[in-house]
Parts: structure tokens; C-alpha cells; sequence
């Protein structure tokens, strides 16, 4: 068991849904208060995403136990949108498989995470997806793995900044620690917080 894999989910996530607010522009101060990134920047109206997430990701993955994958609808097409916004090597990601729904009737995404973390045996790993929200199992399995943190942004907003400072310090720990920031529940066994 040894690295961290991040799984990279692209619309809703990297690049929100929902229009910028009025007034957030390149130039606008932030606000502290907002949870929500200073700047974005947009390509044909399309794409939207913010430049200081951008940087942050790249400082996570910049460690060399860190590994990203695209796990990403956008599949193989996913690295024109990493160049297009500026991540790291994100030309040279693996993607997984994660159109459609996968041969034993589960979501493609969870099927191929699943086999994925199965095969690599990440310390720990990061998950993001806004479609999460809607995949019970896959979420159910994730806590039970004890080591896969899954998180379900807002699609309109995309990953928050308080969001991505979670994982910063959830990676920090991993790091310091060279074992899963998360509780680990064993197979069979209740959630500890349970009392006997
Ligand atoms: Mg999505």
C-alpha cells in the first residue's frame, strides 16, 4: 500500500455549471466571507474556472506520492481541457473509464474506481465528483474502504475553496502520518462513533 491517487471529475467540479456572479471578475477583490474563489476565468462561455484553484492543484499533485487520474466523462478529451486551464502533466493522466453504466449494472465511474483503487492500493485517495451526490453505494463505499475521501461539490459552484483546503490538510496528514487521514471501518464492523 503506498501513494495517493486523486480522481478528477471535470464539469461541475473543475468547471462549474453556474455563471459567475455579477461583479466577479479578474479584477475584483475577494471576499473573505463568500467561500468563493476571487477571480475565474472563462473560455468561449463554456468553460469556466477559477486560476487560484488551478495553482492549488497543481501544488497538491506537484508531490511525487500524489497521482492524479480523470475520472471524467470527458474521458480522453479530458486533457485538452488540462492544458486549456493550466494543470500540471495533465496531458499524460490516465483517464478511467466513466461514460454509462458498466457491465454489472453500476455506475461506470464507481465500477472503475473501484477496480482502480483495488489495483494501485493508494494509501489514501481523494475522490471528486458532483454526481456523487446522487450515487449512494459509491459513497457508502468509499467511507467503508477507509481510505477513499469522496466529496460531491455543488455543480452551479464547482469545488469551493474550503472544500479544497479539506483535502490540502487531509493530504498534509497523509503525508505526515503515511497512513489514511480517514477513520478506517472494518469489514462487518459498526462506525466506531456507535457506542456499545
Ligand atoms: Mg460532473
Amino acid at each position: 500500500m503506498s501513494g495517493i491517487n486523486i480522481y478528477l471529475d471535470i464539469d461541475g467540479v473543475l468547471n462549474r455549471y453556474g455563471p459567475v456572479r455579477k461583479g466577479r471578475s479578474g479584477v475584483d477583490p475577494a471576499d473573505p466571507e463568500a467561500d468563493e474563489w476571487p477571480a475565474y476565468t472563462s473560455s468561449g462561455g463554456v468553460l469556466v474556472w477559477p486560476p487560484e484553484m488551478i495553482v492549488r492543484i497543481n501544488r497538491l499533485i506537484a508531490a511525487d506520492d500524489v497521482t492524479p487520474y480523470w475520472l471524467t466523462t470527458w474521458e480522453s478529451d479530458a486533457a485538452v481541457f488540462g492544458e486549456q486551464v493550466g494543470l500540471e502533466g495533465s496531458a499524460d493522466w490516465t483517464w478511467l473509464p466513466s461514460v454509462g453504466i458498466a457491465g454489472d449494472g453500476r455506475w461506470q465511474k464507481y465500477a472503475s474506481i473501484r477496480e482502480h483503487v483495488e489495483q494501485t492500493d493508494p494509501v489514501f485517495a481523494v475522490w471528486l465528483d458532483d454526481d456523487l451526490a446522487h450515487e449512494p453505494d459509491a459513497r457508502r463505499w468509499a467511507r467503508r474502504t477507509g481510505r477513499v475521501f469522496a466529496l460531491a461539490p455543488e455543480p452551479m459552484e464547482g469545488l469551493r475553496p474550503s472544500q479544497l483546503t479539506r483535502i490540502e490538510e487531509l493530504i498534509a496528514e497523509a503525508h505526515r502520518t503515511g497512513a489514511s487521514p480517514m477513520g478506517r471501518v472494518r469489514p462487518g464492523s459498526r462506525p466506531s462513533r456507535r457506542p456499545r
